[in-house]
């Protein structure tokens, strides 16, 4: 959390990613726009120009083969036919004007526009030809055919310019459309990294929420719980008592001549000697279900202890005591043992008349300042006066 509320995180993270989605949406919406302009100029009219192109040719160049024919070698054809053929022709043409008109280009379309009426007035002379004359009066024939090679002219033209045209058109628009992809591309990369960026962010601060919460309630050099998280286990377990009745007994125990230890073999050493003994007391907990243990202060220990039978705390209260004694962590200044050792003093709940945690803890306080007294190294278990 503190890592949100951190100077870095509020003025460059936050605006980034604002900015970053203002982007993404404006760059979505005018894609959308871009590919909605290319579906409209290159969907099927520049196709459909180029294909009745192609056909004019091919049909010119078909009536051009038979009066060819006929011209060169006398051969008879069909006038009729001819006729048909050419009439075709100009219903193509029509056909092309159509969907030349319906073409969206900002390029100049004038050049097509004028072979196209060019192309046309020789087709309607040729077909008026071909009406009036006879085929084969060569004359006749003559003027057929040049009026032929004027169409063909003409036809070859439009096919070269418009092609020329709709290549050109085309291009703009496939260049558009692959520098949209392009962006795209950008764009996805861009958001890839901004995830990349978030997902780092988020990693961080749920770790640093994480460093934040175990450190509010562990204690850092043992990994025990802290004082604050015995205070309110306390707080609990006292009010459950009251309530219920739920067995609660608090034992604090204190390492016997500690500052003998710390100025004889040093700091480091009293506190690897802590760190052995919370190790310890975290293995006694695996099995032994019913207790909680705290690191209350320097070198105090608390036990939050839900036995019912007081006989039952009192066991597990020595065996605590002996297994610290048994290992083994050498303190030659101790005046009790050869090793180092604790004392322990016990306070149930209901040996108190006025039970509040101050009570019970001042209580276990009492109890293990006697075990001190009473030579160290021992549980003493505070009895109500009878
Ligand atoms: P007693 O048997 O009466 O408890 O004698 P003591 O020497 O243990 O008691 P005292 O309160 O006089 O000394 C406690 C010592 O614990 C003082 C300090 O040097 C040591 N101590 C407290 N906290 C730490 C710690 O975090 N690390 C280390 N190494 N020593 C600590
Ligand atoms: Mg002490
Ligand atoms: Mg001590």
């Amino acid at each position: 959390m503190q890592l949100l509320k951190s100077n870095p995180i509020k003025i460059v993270m936050i605006p980034m990613i604002l900015i970053g989605l203002v982007l993404l949406t404006i760059g979505l919406w005018r894609f959308q726009q871009d590919i909605k302009d290319i579906h409209r100029h290159i969907g099927i009219t520049p196709h459909e120009i180029r294909y009745q192109l192609q056909q004019t040719n091919l049909q010119v160049a078909l009536i051009n083969q038979e009066i060819n024919l006929t011209r060169q070698y006398q051969i008879q054809n069909d006038k009729q036919d001819l006729i048909n053929r050419a009439k075709q022709l100009k219903s193509r043409i029509e056909n092309i004007r159509v969907v030349w008109r319906t073409l969206k280009s900002d390029l100049d379309k004038t050049n097509l526009q004028e072979e196209l009426n060019t192309f046309e007035s020789h087709l309607d002379t040729l077909i008026q030809l071909l009406i009036t004359g006879d085929l084969n009066a060569s004359q006749h024939l003559n003027k057929i055919f040049f009026e032929l090679q004027q169409v063909k002219i003409f036809s070859a033209a439009m096919y070269s310019h418009g092609s020329a045209f709709i290549r050109e058109h085309t291009d703009r628009y496939v260049k558009k459309l692959s520098r949209i992809s392009m962006a795209i591309n950008t764009l996805i990369l861009v958001f890839i990294v901004l995830l990349a960026v978030l997902s780092y962010a988020l990693m961080l601060i749920f770790q640093q929420k994480n460093d934040l919460n175990k450190l509010s309630i562990e204690d850092p050099l043992t990994g025990l719980y802290n004082r604050r998280q015995f205070n309110l286990h306390l707080a609990h377990d006292v009010s459950e008592y009251k309530a219920q009745q739920s067995p609660l007994s608090l034992m604090i125990f204190d390492i016997d001549y500690f500052k003998l230890f710390n100025d004889h073999l040093g700091h480091i050493a009293g506190d690897h000697a802590l760190q052995r003994i919370s190790e310890h007391l975290k293995s006694l907990k695996k099995t032994e279900t019913n207790i909680e243990f705290y690191r209350v202060g320097g070198e105090e220990f608390a036990c939050l202890c839900h036995e019912q039978e007081h006989s039952k705390t009192q066991k597990v209260a020595e065996q605590i005591r002996a297994s610290i004694e048994a290992l083994n962590i050498e303190h030659t200044m101790s005046k009790v043992a050869d090793n180092l050792t604790i004392s322990i003093g016990i306070a149930s709940a209901e040996t108190l008349e006025e039970l509040n945690s101050d009570s019970i803890y001042s209580v276990a306080d009492q109890a293990l300042y006697e075990a001190k007294k009473r030579g160290r190294n021992q549980v003493y278990c505070y009895q109500r006066e009878p």
